[in-house]
C-alpha cells in the first residue's frame, strides 16, 4: 500500500497534468476549514491536492453579464468584493456571516459547496440565483452543470462558479439564525433574490437551508410575494406560505415545531434587508398582529 501523496499545482496547466497523470484516487484540499477538523482522518493513500496556490482558480469577475468566481476564492474575498455587492448583495452578506476572520480567510467556495453541509451558508443563496459549475473530470474533460445536479462524492473539481446573468435580481438579501449571534452554524438561513419597484415585488426566489440535505427551493413563499404589493396582507400569505415549507420539508422532526416559528421572524428580516427597510417597520408588526 502506497501513502498518501500531497502535491500543490501553481497554476491551471500544473493542475490538470496532475490529475491526467494520476491512476489512483484524488481528493481535494482548499483552505481545509471542513477536511481538517477534528474527527475527519485524512485518507492513508491515493492524492491530495492542494488547491491554495493555483494561480486563476480564485477570482471574482463581475463585468460581464454572468459573475464568475474561481472555485478557491475565499470567503473573505466574497465577503469583500464590492463588484460583487453591487450585483448580489447576499452573497456578500453570507459569506461575512460564515464563521470567523480565521475561517473566513481559509474557507472557500468551492470547499462550500463540495462539502455539502446541510446548514452551508453559501448554498441557499447560489440555488436561489440558479447557479451553475463549471467541473473539472481527472481526465481533463470539463463540462457545466447546475448546482443541484451536482454529486459532491463526483470527486470532480469544482473550477468556476456561474451566477448567470439573467438570474440575478436587483435586490437580495440573506439572513441566519444560529445557536449564538457570531460564529455559529445555522439552524435554519433564508436567501431571497428580488425585483421590488414602487412597493411591488416583481419575481421573487427564496432558498432555504438546513431543512434538508440540500437547498430548499420555496416556490410557495416566491409565490406568496411574487406580483404583489408589500402589505401586511402579502406578508400574513408569505408567512403562511414559510411554515407550509417548513412543514413538508421536516414532517414529524424534533425541530420542525421551532423551525416553524423562527423562520416567521427570519422571513421578516430577509424582506426588510431585501427591500431595505427596518425590521422594526410599522409594517412587519401590522403583519403578526
Ligand atoms: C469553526 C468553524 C466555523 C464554521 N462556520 C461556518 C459558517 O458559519 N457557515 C458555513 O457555511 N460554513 C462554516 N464552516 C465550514 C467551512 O468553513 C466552509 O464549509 C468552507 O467554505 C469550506 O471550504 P474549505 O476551502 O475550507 O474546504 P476544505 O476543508 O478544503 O474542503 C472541504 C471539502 O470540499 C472539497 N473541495 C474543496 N474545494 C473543492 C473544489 N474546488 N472542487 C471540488 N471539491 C472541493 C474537499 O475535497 C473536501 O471534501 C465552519 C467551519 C469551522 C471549522
Amino acid at each position: 500500500m502506497t501513502a498518501l501523496a500531497v502535491v500543490a499545482p501553481v497554476d491551471i496547466a500544473a493542475l490538470r497534468a496532475t490529475l491526467a497523470a494520476e491512476a489512483g484516487p484524488v481528493r481535494f484540499i482548499a483552505g481545509g476549514t471542513d477536511m481538517l477538523i477534528a474527527g475527519r482522518p485524512l485518507a492513508g493513500t491515493g492524492l491530495l491536492v492542494d488547491l491554495a496556490r493555483v494561480a486563476g482558480m480564485a477570482f471574482i469577475s463581475t463585468d460581464d453579464a454572468d459573475v464568475r468566481i474561481g472555485g478557491a476564492t475565499t470567503v473573505a474575498a466574497l465577503a469583500a468584493d464590492c463588484g460583487l455587492r453591487a450585483r448580489i448583495p447576499a452573497l456578500c452578506e453570507a459569506a461575512g456571516q460564515c464563521g470567523s476572520v480565521q475561517i473566513r480567510n481559509r474557507a472557500t467556495i468551492g470547499g462550500n459547496i463540495a462539502n455539502a453541509a446541510p446548514a452551508a451558508d453559501l448554498m441557499p443563496v447560489l440555488a436561489a440565483a440558479g447557479t451553475r459549475l463549471a467541473l473539472l473530470k481527472n481526465d481533463g474533460t470539463q463540462y457545466e452543470a447546475a448546482l443541484c445536479e451536482y454529486l459532491p462524492d463526483s470527486g470532480h473539481l469544482i473550477m468556476e462558479v456561474i451566477l448567470p446573468g439573467n438570474a440575478l435580481l436587483p435586490c437580495s438579501a440573506f439572513v441566519k439564525l444560529g445557536p449564538r449571534r457570531d460564529l455559529t452554524i445555522s439552524r435554519l438561513n433564508l436567501a431571497m433574490l428580488a425585483e421590488f419597484q414602487n412597493s411591488h415585488f416583481g419575481t421573487v426566489r427564496i432558498a432555504a437551508g438546513a431543512l434538508g440535505p440540500v437547498p430548499l427551493r420555496m416556490h410557495l413563499a416566491d409565490a406568496a410575494l411574487g406580483g404583489r404589493k408589500l402589505e401586511p396582507a402579502t406578508l400574513r400569505e408569505f408567512l403562511s406560505a414559510l411554515a407550509t415549507e417548513v412543514d413538508a420539508a421536516i414532517p414529524g422532526r424534533n425541530s420542525q415545531i421551532y423551525k416553524r416559528r423562527a423562520v416567521a421572524g427570519l422571513g421578516l428580516d430577509l424582506i426588510a434587508q431585501a427591500v431595505g427597510l427596518s425590521p422594526r417597520d410599522r409594517l412587519f408588526e401590522e403583519a403578526v398582529e
